[in-house]
């Protein structure tokens, strides 16, 4: 792969004043001028390598008297340049913006390699669609490409109120990555996201909550029958997008091999649209699940 010159990501080029450019305003690079530097710099946009930029240089910039590709690594250094080749990779279809964000800070771009195959399905009733609905969106935006699969690799269960414990069954037993999201009135949790086996699940929550609780196991097998009579949720409309966001952020990180926050922790969003708490879900040594990942 050669190395294709962009100027750095979002950041306008300037004069700063006779004798130095400026690219960027926060607070932005300050690099000393010479003669063809403009010039050079606003064929920086990614789309020929150096060494296409080194022959039109020669043929139309005169003036700019230096070694191109020696100039560019040292533009590199600055961060005044980037390769644009690192963003747009065969297997990096439709992740560009994703690349550049990654890039700029520094972060790893293979994490980015598993989004294009990686699977996902929504299990959402009609009072959690719209949640569902704003984190696809975010989801594809974000390289995501199949948000519907049969063969999910992740499944996010959706539900006004509490679930019922039922809809657990299959992902637990077929050994599928699920994340719970639970519409509570004017709030949203989300989490647990469970790798059965792995982490803390949703028969661990219950097991804890009946320890303190002790009528929640006659409340278990009521949830998920209530929706008829159920009065829409106090969400607004900026909480519903918070919540997406947040539930978007927990399939990306559990995409691209970054710590969820939802294993073993519920994080609520709400009732304001900025308000997030979280508290902790560890394994119930009543609970079975751990054995799945010794069998
Ligand atoms: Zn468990």
């Amino acid at each position: 792969m050669t190395f294709r010159p962009a100027l750095r990501p979002g950041a306008p080029l300037l004069r700063r004043d006779r004798v130095s450019l400026q690219v960027g305003t926060s607070p932005g690079v300050v690099i000393a001028d010479r003669p063809g530097l403009m010039a050079l710099l606003r064929l920086a946009d990614g789309t020929r390598d150096v060494a296409r930029l080194q022959t039109y240089a020669k043929a139309n910039i005169p003036e700019l008297a230096c070694d191109v590709p020696a100039l560019i690594r040292e533009l590199c250094a600055l961060g005044v340049v980037f390769d644009a080749s690192r963003w747009s990779a065969p297997h990096r279809r439709g992740l560009d913006a994703e690349a550049r964000h990654t890039d700029l800070s520094g972060g790893e771009l293979g994490r980015l390699t598993r989004r294009p195959q990686f699977r996902v399905a929504f299990h959402a009733d009609a009072a959690s669609e719209p949640i569902a609905a704003a984190a696809r969106t975010v989801l594809a935006d974000a390289g995501i490409r199949d948000l519907g699969s049969n063969d999910p690799d992740l499944l996010i269960i959706a539900s006004s109120g509490e679930p019922a414990r039922t809809v657990f069954e299959r992902p637990t037993f077929a050994a599928l990555d699920h994340l719970v999201v639970m519409i509570d009135e004017d709030r949203v949790r989300i989490g647990p996201l469970v790798r059965p086996g792995r982490t803390p699940c949703m028969s661990c929550y219950d097991r804890h909550r009946a320890d303190w609780d002790h009528a929640w196991s006659a409340l278990l097998p009521q949830f998920g029958r209530h929706t008829g009579i159920l009065t829409p949720a106090a969400l607004d409309a900026v909480t519903v997008h918070a919540a997406a966001l947040e539930v978007a952020i927990e399939v990306l990180a559990h995409c691209d091999g970054r710590p969820p926050r939802t294993i073993g922790q519920f994080l609520a969003v709400g009732p304001g649209h900025d308000e997030r708490n979280v508290w902790p879900l560890t394994f119930h040594h009543g609970c079975a699940c751990d054995l799945l990942s010794a069998a």
